[in-house]
């Protein structure tokens, strides 16, 4: 590309200088010879759709909800600036100038956005190559004369998460037993969206998975809900659900592991200690979990 600019350039000079030059102009010029390649052509072609293959699922296989911890303008700010990121925002005040609830969407759903981070769901991990991720404005946790409390989720802001939702589930056919929580998939680290995000309301309109109470109180008998069980039992019902457990978690983390899982299907206490209810209700949702075939 630049032989002919340096061959323009020699004229002029001192003889001696040139025929220097000249000899310089040979190598580069043999060099330059080397280098040149043919143009390639692109080789026309199409794409025969005809047959298509019944093997095949969606990418996006899995819903995940989040809570932001800071307001609005912090939330906006982290999610864009720096190296986190999720498909959709959720302000706590939802309506527009227009007065229509409205829902930032700030990563196209084509594209990986990095909300989950390490993570495992039912024999997947690294969540963020097959999931949408929500993240809802919400202060987490409010400290309070008494001690922390959660921020509870204005009315608003959950029937827009809902309609959101539903809107995703429906075009990727994601399975009840898939739309989870940070803490569900990310148990040892993350908190979010918290023991006031209303679960079983989103169930009712459609979102995610909640067992009948009639199930939980069948498999509850006669036992006091509050009644110890085994460790062991709890862990091995959390491993099939789809939590990333097992035996070999310090008894620390497999108390962590169960709270992960109370704060989300039995938010009134999630101390993470083992318990009938808390059984009960893993073998409600694993009986669902069958009769949809598994629906992973
Ligand atoms: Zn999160």
């Amino acid at each position: 590309m630049n032989c002919l600019r340096r061959v323009s350039r020699t004229t002029g000079v001192a003889a001696i200088a040139e025929y220097w030059l000249i000899g310089l102009l040979i190598l580069a010029s043999a060099g330059c010879r080397q280098s040149v390649t043919a143009p390639q052509t692109a080789t026309a072609y199409r794409i025969d759709g005809s047959r298509q293959a019944i093997g095949a699922d969606e990418r996006i296989q899995v819903l995940v909800i989040h809570y932001t911890a800071e307001d609005f303008a912090g939330s906006l700010s982290t999610l864009t600036a720096e190296q986190v990121s999720a498909h959709y925002l959720i302000p706590a005040v939802t309506r527009d100038n227009h007065g229509m609830p409205t829902a930032l969407r700030l990563v196209d759903e084509s594209r990986r956005a990095w909300h989950a981070g390490e993570s495992y769901w039912r024999g997947r991990d690294h969540l963020n190559d097959t999931s949408i991720g929500i993240e809802i404005e919400n202060g987490g946790y409010r400290r309070t004369l008494t001690g922390y409390r959660a921020v509870p989720y204005p009315p608003d802001q959950i029937a827009l998460t809902i309609a959101l939702s539903r809107d995703i589930i429906r075009r990727y056919h994601i399975a009840p037993g898939n739309v989870v929580g940070h803490s569900d998939i990310a148990w040892r680290r993350k908190q979010d969206p918290g023991p006031l995000f209303p679960w079983r309301q989103l169930a009712a309109a459609g979102v995610g998975i909640w067992p009948a109470q009639q199930r939980v109180s069948y498999y509850l008998g006669r036992r006091d809900p509050k009644a110890p069980v085994a460790m062991g039992g709890i862990i091995d019902r959390l491993g099939r659900y789809g939590y990333d457990v097992s035996m070999q978690l310090p008894a620390q983390l497999r108390q962590k592991a169960v709270a992960a899982f109370q704060m989300h299907f039995r938010p009134g206490d999630f101390r993470g200690l083992p318990d009938a209810e808390t059984e009960a209700i893993l073998d409600a949702l694993l009986e669902i979990d069958a009769g949809q075939g598994g629906a992973r």
